[in-house]
């Protein structure tokens, strides 16, 4: 049976939540996000700067005692997607929605400072927590627009934390993952062109189409027969663009693909091969290839020694029923970035309550998260990273 945890705050976890939920936003908009983010920081008496990574909010908070300096990161921006949820707190902006528990996030975040600021720690405490709003997850790397700020170079990080809502678990129990735990991504672009001309008369065109479907086909060899059957690779071409009509063959056929792996050498070889067999087609084919490869966010790696760290501590706060030991995903995650700085671990905050209709996932249209997710997450987060610091300390 999952543990919860009610703070006593939890009302004013809920109404910040919410009111995040309605003024969702996209990357590198987050605006009203930004705004509300500033006014509660007011409200609790916190400095912050903001414009970081152009939206990104950063906020120091110091014991007054020296020790060691650790990080929590809370991603910002929405989706755009039309909410389904007809909910007193629906999305009021139009055609956008909290769809990846973004708000969630944020509120979290928040409510670690307002915890932290409860338990007195700056004047019981030691060392330094920077909490990084940051903009542009899905898909803007707005964890890359606040490190190339240069202005946290000098910071001595022991360990960044961070969580992610987790549609597949209930509230109180968490996810952790050790190692690689989101894939790195490439999008692919290919263009085909060929020789346009009448359907009638294949042999006057060059047909940019039947080289497309052998390049789609051969694409499905890289995983099975180039890669190691151990290692994780996927190749999706889920866009293939060609032709006005039936009895005309095109000029040009457009497709577009994403790769994702869980190594730099996996990746390295895949592109590889996508480069390989799409110059392949003009010997093959009569036809000219251009390729765009744009390398998206790096593997996802969480340190191992922070996911124990964060193991022991949820183990004696949830319980060790609560903890469930997760396998990496081929999805993609910008936390990668911190990660690659600083030791790191994310953790997934179990959310979902099927009996109350909080059964969607993430991107749905439907998703909503039960909102006891928001106590268990701060009281969670709070506590490991206070004893992390405290047993950095000691250990010194
Ligand atoms: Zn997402
Ligand atoms: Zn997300």
């Amino acid at each position: 049976m999952p543990k919860f945890i009610e703070l006593p705050f939890h009302d004013w976890l809920v109404d910040i939540r919410r009111a995040l939920h309605q003024i969702p936003e996209l990357c590198y908009q987050e605006k009203k996000t930004a705004a509300k983010i500033c006014e509660t920081l007011d409200s609790l008496g916190v400095d912050y700067q903001k414009n970081i990574g152009k939206t990104g909010i950063v906020v120091r908070l110091k014991a007054n005692e020296k020790g060691p300096t650790i990080a929590y990161r809370a991603d910002m921006d929405a989706l755009p997607l039309t909410e389904a949820n007809n909910v007193p707190y629906k999305s009021k902006h139009d055609g956008l929605m909290h769809a990846c528990g973004h708000d969630g996030h944020v509120t979290i975040a928040l409510g670690i400072i307002r915890w932290l600021k409860d338990q007195e720690w700056q004047t019981k405490g030691c060392g330094e927590i920077l909490f990084f709003f940051q903009p542009a997850e899905e898909g803007g790397a707005g964890a890359r627009a606040i490190l190339d700020t240069g202005f946290f170079d000098r910071d001595p990080i022991k360990a960044i934390f961070a969580g992610h809502m987790n549609p597949e678990l209930p509230v109180g129990d968490i996810e952790l993952i050790y190692g690689t735990a989101h894939a790195a991504t490439n999008t692919i672009r290919i263009k085909i062109k060929g020789k346009g001309g009448h359907g009638a008369e294949p042999h006057h065109c060059i047909d940019p189409i039947v080289a497309g479907t052998h390049l789609v086909n051969q694409f499905q060899t890289i995983t099975s027969r180039t890669l190691d059957p151990l290692d994780s690779a996927v190749l999706t071409i889920g866009e293939f663009h060609a032709g006005t009509a039936e009895n005309i063959i095109p000029e040009e056929a457009y497709l577009n693909g994403t790769l994702r792996t869980h190594s730099p050498e996996v990746r390295k070889k895949a592109v590889s091969r996508i480069e390989n067999m799409t110059k392949s087609l003009e010997a093959a084919f009569a036809v000219t290839t251009t390729l765009e490869n744009i390398e998206g966010y790096p593997t996802h790696v969480n340190d191992a020694g922070v996911v124990d760290h964060i193991k022991c501590c949820a183990t004696d706060i949830l319980g060790p029923n609560s903890i469930k030991i997760g396998r990496p995903s081929m999805g993609a995650e910008d936390f990668s970035y911190f990660c690659q700085k600083w030791p790191g671990a994310m953790v997934g905050f179990g959310c979902h309550d099927p009996a109350k209709g909080f059964e969607f996932a993430l991107h749905s249209p439907f998703f909503d998260m039960d909102e006891r997710v928001l106590d268990v997450s701060v009281d969670l987060m709070g506590r490991t990273m206070i004893k992390f610091i405290n047993q950095t300390t000691a250990s010194k």
